[in-house]
């Protein structure tokens, strides 16, 4: 049978919280993961557990494309049985749940060199977020820091931003291009411009799936674009940031 692949940004593409479901019929739903308590957290709506469906009945490998740790990704009870790219493509799962040493040799290398950089851009905003009461997350891959992520504790959106737009300005004005800001919701993060989904999706694709006929990106974010990008077809829920922008930009119809 031919090799389809289907690469799939989890939170907010397959699944959500309640907070993002107001008015959802519970008994619509199907749990999709639990939180620390082992409590149901997220949730499919019966269209996200139709597709899911479909994928599977089309005999379609499903891979997430997640910007979760290994932890939170032992906390999605969907059935992935394929490989599985974590922490924003910095980590590998091989089906038997191995971690993937070649992959992580490669990242700890290329995480080696932004080591500096990634501290500067965090000791940069610790002063404002304490001001602003937002609280700074320095996320490790490979025993290596790889990402610092800023949240507030209400999702106070000009907070957020003002932070947001304090760090792009540190990046530019100490020529760091090797780092870059992403946002979403309630957090603002930095972590590395050229190691990420994107070359872990390429990478799994070149050593896993290249007999693969037909590749879908499934994202509901503006970091998902890159990977999803480099699919033969690119799936995104319609209030996802991604069509969300994209309605925003009204580009010219050429
Ligand atoms: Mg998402």
């Amino acid at each position: 049978m031919s090799t389809i692949v289907a690469f799939a940004d989890l939170d907010d593409t397959l699944f959500q919280t309640l907070r993002k479901l107001p008015g959802a019929d519970p008994r619509t739903l199907t749990p999709a993961t639990v939180n620390t308590q082992g409590e149901a957290h997220s949730f499919c709506t019966p269209t996200q557990a139709e597709l899911l469906r479909l994928l599977a009945c089309g005999g379609v490998t499903v891979i997430p494309v997640t910007g979760r740790d290994l932890a939170a990704m032992a906390r999605v009870t969907l059935p992935f049985s394929s490989w599985r790219i974590v922490d924003h493509g910095l980590t590998l799962i091989a089906p038997d749940g191995a971690v993937d040493a070649e992959w992580a040799a490669h990242v700890r290398a290329h995480l080696h060199d932004l080591q500096d950089a990634l501290a500067a851009a965090t000791a940069h905003l610790e002063a404002h977020a304490a001001r602003l009461g937002c609280r700074l997350t320095r996320h490790h891959a490979h025993q290596l820091p790889f990402m610092t992520v800023l949240k507030h504790p209400e999702a106070h959106a000009g907070a957020l931003e003002e932070l947001q737009l304090r760090w792009e300005g540190f990046l530019v004005d100490q020529n760091l291009a090797d780092l870059q800001i992403i946002a979403n919701a309630n957090n603002v993060s930095v972590l590395p411009r050229s190691l990420g989904k994107l070359e872990a999706v390429q990478h799994l694709r070149q050593r896993q799936f290249s007999d693969a006929v037909l590749t879908f990106g499934l994202g509901d974010s503006l970091s998902d674009l890159a990977f999803m990008s480099a699919c033969d077809f690119a799936v995104t829920p319609p209030r996802g940031q991604l069509l969300r922008a994209v309605n925003a930009a009204r580009l010219p119809q050429r």
